[in-house]
């Protein structure tokens, strides 16, 4: 299965808002984007992504964490939505479009996300912790948000300084 190159920051593609998916887009097509999208995200070692970050400008992410309860496992969120939001975490957050950047963002704790599955059946999640925090980071992805827009002015400033010194040594090219 082919590996889908990632977009990195700040490729236009990222700070666009994706369109919704319509009825007639479920189908096989689909189906092979989000398989292709696991492998990707794997194979780049991470556990959500969204599809502005392989250039598709569409609002739907994969993720693949352990959400309470249960085991990890795989998710795909067609069309997503935050319902409800509570409570604050604070903790470091990495994006495959920002290689060897993590920085501390703060977020709400718990979400209530609504979105449809790969056969456009809706159904909704009640999710912390980094569940919560992965679906907040890709649901902005589908707004063109990037957790750059999510840090306070002072860790932007240094986070954007760090992108500068990785693009200086040639650690930020295109995958
Ligand atoms: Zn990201």
């Amino acid at each position: 299965m082919p590996v889908l190159p990632i977009s990195h920051y700040p490729d236009p593609v990222l700070l666009a808002v994706g369109t919704p998916l319509g009825e007639d887009e479920f189908g096989v097509d689909l189906e092979r984007l989000a398989a292709d999208m696991f492998e990707t995200m794997e194979k780049a070692g991470g556990v959500g992504l969204a599809a502005p970050q392989v250039g598709v400008s569409k609002r739907m992410f994969v993720m693949d964490v352990a959400v309470e309860g249960a085991e990890r496992e795989r998710h795909v969120f067609v069309n997503p939505e935050i319902v409800s939001i509570e409570g604050e975490q604070i903790g470091d957050e990495g994006c495959l479009s920002f290689p060897g950047l993590y920085q501390t963002v703060k977020r709400e704790m718990r979400v209530i996300a609504r979105a449809q599955n790969l056969k456009g059946e809706a159904f909704e999640i009640d999710v912390q912790n980094l569940a919560a925090r992965c679906i907040m980071h890709e649901t902005d992805h589908c707004d063109g948000i990037v957790f750059l827009d999510r840090m306070t002015p002072l860790k932007r400033q240094l986070a954007k300084r760090k992108i500068k010194a990785l693009q200086n040594k040639g650690k930020w090219n295109q995958n």
